[in-house]
């Protein structure tokens, strides 16, 4: 009895297991219909210059380095037509006005303040400009 019950228990913590386990995978949900290829282009970008670095290492042959260059080239031909067409075919059908992928929107980053008479650039703030020895209104909020 105690066996079948021991069996029970450890045929419930396997079933329980095996029923857990996909979830604890993070599901990469694509964002937009671009990310994924976006993440493909990436990796192919990557690849690529691993393997120009690999290559200028002395590691690849002439031969291996050109063969897969080519390889990985092809790939990246690929990734860009699938995109061109999914953008073709979002935008015949209006499902999505081209939804670009939001990029990480590299704001332009203030590197300095610019005078606004002059447009010279100085890393702190000044209440005149160095160059033209005007006030930088911007400096004075
Ligand atoms: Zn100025």
């Amino acid at each position: 009895m105690i066996i079948a019950i021991t069996c029970l228990i450890a045929i419930a913590a396997i079933a329980f297991i095996l029923g857990v386990r996909p979830k604890d995978l993070p599901e990469p949900e694509p964002v937009s219909p671009f990310a994924h290829l976006d993440e493909r282009k990436a990796a192919i970008y990557e690849n690529l210059r691993d393997l120009q670095f690999e290559y200028r290492l002395g590691k690849l042959s002439d031969e291996d380095y050109q063969h897969t260059k080519l390889d990985l080239q092809k790939e990246l031909a690929g990734v860009l037509a699938e995109v061109d067409r999914l953008r073709a075919e979002l935008t015949a059908t209006g499902v999505a006005p081209v939804a670009e992928p939001p990029k990480k929107v590299a704001a332009p980053k203030p590197s300095g303040y610019v005078c606004p008479n002059c447009g010279a650039k100085f890393e702190q703030k000044l209440k005149f400009c160095g160059e033209c020895g005007k006030p930088m209104k911007a400096a004075s909020a």
